[in-house]
């Protein structure tokens, strides 16, 4: 195995899925699996058609085509709202999309009729996290435009997010009001408009108090799932595993050395000017890991007596003198990702995903 790597455990992820799926399953919700939080890999696919989820979510359509060359278990849904560029290749690639714009759906549209398909559409509401999205006054208007599409669109229903630009977070009432915002598209409209779609992990602690209103019938969900967290509410889920992602890098260099610089301090490589307190001499591991290949500051070691000095594109401090293992050149050194470190690592085309 090459180091760095992402160590990815299938069965605690699949675990954590299923467990989402069968809550929300209990509520009446299906659950669609967001993958960008490894990079759209086609195994994390694979593990949530098993959990039973109902699709495939991912902002990029890079990744539903990679999923999709490896023979999509599930539907595919692009979750950024798509660029007029990409229209094309999005009517080739994925069943759904998420759209917030009049011109845009118009134009997917005219592709799709004049390739013969029917691409679904959720219409995105903006509930107030000032992300993407239709702000609900303008719908009225927005419905009488969609009226005449041509049939290569079908608006199955309203999408939303929270607490994802601006952190606002689900409540009962946003998400009823995102009901209403469905109900007057469709009676405008008079299209049938089933889903109303909401993500992401931050819906999950509603879906638990059984909080959600009648009519929200669709979760989607990633760092959930693979991480057992929730940033948005501060918490860690009780009921999910934490455990399924390791990050792991080898020790290049691991010496005693002063714990402050000898010489005059000006800023470091990222514009940072570090503070550093006299602890005397420490046993410190290079590791060859950086800031090229993961978020240093959203990574924690497993041995908790290591503590991170501070990193460098490419080098990675870590304080081990009163660490638990005696480390030496040669060894490995694992981490706990938080959610920008997984996205990082998974990013970026050092570091190994590895699924066991
Ligand atoms: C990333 C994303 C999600 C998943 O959010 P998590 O908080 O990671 O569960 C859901 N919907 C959209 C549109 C997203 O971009």
């Amino acid at each position: 195995m090459r180091h760095p790597a992402l160590i990815v455990n299938k069965e605690k992820i699949l675990g954590n899925a299923r467990v989402v799926a069968e809550l929300c399953g209990s509520r009446g919700m299906d659950v669609w699996g967001v993958t960008k939080g490894l990079s759209g890999d086609p195994m994390l696919a694979r593990i949530y058609a098993k959990a039973g989820f109902r699709g495939i979510c991912d902002s990029r359509l890079r990744n539903l085509r990679k999923i999709g060359d490896a023979g999509a278990p599930l539907p595919r849904q692009l979750i950024r709202i798509a660029m007029m560029s990409e229209l094309r290749e999005l009517a080739a690639t994925a069943e759904m999309s998420l759209q917030s714009d009049i011109e845009t759906i118009r134009e997917l549209d005219r592709i799709c009729v004049s390739a013969g398909i029917r691409r679904e559409v959720l219409i995105m509401i903006d509930a107030g996290d000032l992300r993407e999205g239709f702000w609900p006054t303008e719908l009225p208007e927005a419905a009488r435009e969609l009226k005449d599409l041509d049939g290569g669109v079908k608006i199955g229903g309203v999408a939303a997010n929270f607490a994802c630009a601006s952190g606002v977070l689900p409540t009962p009432d946003n998400m009823a009001r995102l009901v209403k915002c469905r109900d007057v598209i469709s009676e405008i409209t008079g299209y049938e408009m089933p889903a109303v779609s909401v993500g992401g992990t931050c819906c999950l602690k509603m879906i638990e108090d059984g909080l959600v209103p009648e009519g929200v019938n669709v979760l989607r969900i990633c760092e959930g799932v693979i991480l057992g967290t929730d940033t948005a509410f501060g918490r860690v889920i009780p009921y999910l595993a934490r455990d399924a992602l390791t990050v792991t890098a080898e020790i290049a260099e691991c010496r005693q050395k002063p714990s402050v610089p000898v010489g005059d301090v000006g800023y470091q490589a990222f514009g940072e000017k570090p503070v550093f307190t006299d602890r005397g001499l420490r046993k410190r591991a290079v590791l060859a890991i950086g800031r090229q290949d993961v978020n240093i500051g959203r990574i924690t070691p497993l041995d908790e007596n290591a503590e991170i000095v501070t990193a460098s594109s490419d080098h990675l401090i870590v304080d081990v003198t009163d660490a638990k293992v005696m480390y030496k050149t040669g060894d490995l050194m694992s981490f706990r990702p938080l959610y920008p470190a997984m996205l990082a690592c998974a990013t970026s085309e050092y570091v190994e995903v590895i699924f066991e």
